[in-house]
């Protein structure tokens, strides 16, 4: 079983298209080297066209392409930060259980909420008690520390619930701000609620896994995933099996969660190609570098089915 425990879905209206200008500007670069001359503000509209997907049907293509059987699917709530899009965030994330509801099984939904909204507590026990959502999505890098006293108040409902909380770690491009999620700010989290599950996003980011590596090596609760990663494991894949590697022998592999943060790094490395690549890793880690069978199942589908009772 292959599950994919980090993927958004975008549509019109449901994200502040600030997010996408921000995002755009990578993409204007990348494109300004190969000669093509598009403004930052024309690459961002084609990015909210190309990743409409209300429906989630490019999800479960992608999925079905795969081979990934469930995906966990959540919002990011950048309204207070950027200003809120045409659609509430209570109403998005209401999208999001609808599409779980609708494809049991194959979707998975987190809540995704912003902490300092005067409703969050309320707008999460809707998504948790009236929708049947299973967890919750944090990004700090929207500006608020993980461990700040509005997030507690989400945090001893998702204990309360018995459910994870997955935070977004490692830098954050523009508008966002990187020094809020930094990985050594899960640690008081970690401490302060001991029978809470973290899933870190991305491993603290793909260039200072060292800050995750080192928390979750005395933090037993905080766990990871590996979405993002198909960057350095496109670029450098001996960086990324060795990387991996000190994940596995200081975390466990028991700990670290297969994700793609699908439709972000689909221009990078198609999800068909990133699982290939984790599956072929016991045969083609470079020398020196060794990965088990039994590792590699654990990552892809074992650690979420034993975290969400699949
Ligand atoms: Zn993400």
């Amino acid at each position: 079983m292959i599950v994919d425990i980090h993927t958004h879905l975008f549509a019109k209206g449901w994200v502040p298209r600030e997010f996408f200008y921000g995002v755009a500007r990578f993409m204007t670069r990348e494109f300004a080297k190969q000669g093509i001359h598009e403004t930052n503000k024309d690459v961002g509209d084609l990015l909210i066209e190309s990743c409409n997907d209300p429906e989630a049907e490019s999800l479960l293509v992608e999925m079905e392409e795969a081979g990934i059987d469930t995906s966990i699917i959540f919002p990011v709530d950048f309204g207070v930060a950027l200003g809120d899009p045409e659609l509430s965030i209570e109403d998005v994330n209401r999208k999001y259980a609808e599409l779980a509801e609708k494809h049991p099984g194959k979707l998975i939904a987190f809540a995704g909420i912003d902490p300092r909204r005067k409703q969050a507590a309320d707008i999460f026990r809707k998504c948790v008690e009236e929708w049947g959502m299973k967890g919750l999505k944090l990004h700090p890098s929207a500006g608020f520390y993980p461990s700040q006293k509005e997030v507690c108040l989400l945090i001893e409902k998702a204990c309360q619930w018995n459910m994870p909380v997955l935070i977004h770690s490692g830098s954050m491009m523009m508008p966002f701000r990187s020094k809020y999620s930094q990985a050594i700010h899960l640690d008081d989290l970690a401490a302060d609620f001991p029978d809470l599950t973290i899933i870190a996003a991305h491993s603290g980011g793909m260039f200072s896994y060292s800050q995750i590596l080192s928390i979750m090596t005395v933090k037993l609760n905080i766990m990871v995933d590996i979405s993002a990663w198909q960057l350095i494991a496109d670029r450098n894949y001996p960086g990324f099996c060795k990387a991996l590697r000190e994940l596995m022998d200081f975390g466990g592999a028991d700990r670290i969660f297969f994700g793609s943060d699908s439709p972000s790094f689909r221009s990078v490395m198609s999800n068909r190609d990133w699982v290939r690549l984790i599956k072929e890793l016991p045969w083609k880690a470079p020398d020196g570098i060794k990965f088990t069978e039994e590792e590699v199942a654990s990552v892809l589908g074992g650690n979420a089915h034993r975290l969400f009772n699949l």
